[in-house]
């Protein structure tokens, strides 16, 4: 094992380790992938162990069809997402999927993410929320593989949401502010509702940020 991948490792878990301490995933929920770079090869939190207390011989090196290539446990059951979003999208080294609470709930009442704050503006502006699929099946890592191009992030209805980055900090980043605008929009809709930035201005923001 390579002093990078030891180094990855350590990002995952201290990844997990800040999820779960902010209540963004259960212990056992959720997971965290990172493309070693410039391969075909994975390194993924395992399944069904309790996530903020992995150490580094925990974490499955796999490849892009889910085939253990090192580790002991079986890989998070969500492999099939994570493979299928690296073997799209070769800008992304990192995928992580939490069951964020707020972001989901807002979800779960039909309730589009709206860009309320200039990070959100430049980073989501359009966020899919996919249809239910049974968790750990190749039919929802199908459905998010197609979906997350040209995104860099996906809700998956009744379930959690996936983000993805160059790397694991872009990735956290994101679906950090993902739950950080729909918990505004929560307290918004309480006393009436949340007002949007004016178009023009996110033009201009989008002008900016060259997106
Ligand atoms: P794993 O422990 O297998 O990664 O499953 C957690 C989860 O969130 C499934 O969607
Ligand atoms: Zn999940």
């Amino acid at each position: 094992m390579s002093l990078e991948e030891d180094d990855l490792k350590a990002q995952l878990i201290k990844t997990m380790v800040s999820l779960h301490s902010r209540g963004l995933m259960t212990g056992v929920g959720g997971n965290a992938s990172v493309r070693i770079e410039g391969s075909d090869e994975v390194l993924i939190t395992p399944s069904g162990l309790y996530k903020p207390e992995l150490k580094p011989e925990d974490i499955v090196k796999i490849d892009m069809e889910g085939n253990v290539i090192e580790g002991i446990f079986k890989p998070s059951m969500e492999w099939y997402f994570h493979t299928a979003i690296y073997r799209r999208r070769r800008d992304v080294n990192s995928v992580i999927h939490t069951h964020s609470p707020y972001t989901t709930g807002m979800a779960l009442a039909g309730k589009k993410i709206e860009p309320i704050t200039l990070e959100a503006a430049v980073m989501l502006a359009d966020v899919p929320i996919l249809n239910f699929r049974y968790p750990g099946t190749k039919e929802l890592g199908e459905i998010v593989g197609e979906n997350i191009l040209g995104h860099r992030a996906v809700i998956l209805q009744n379930h959690g949401v996936v983000a993805v980055g160059y790397d694991l900090i872009e990735a956290i980043t994101t679906i950090e502010v993902l739950e950080e605008i729909s918990k505004m929009a929560f307290v918004a809709h309480f006393f009436g509702g949340a007002k949007l930035i004016p178009p023009d201005q996110i033009e201009l923001i989008k002008k900016l940020y060259k997106i």
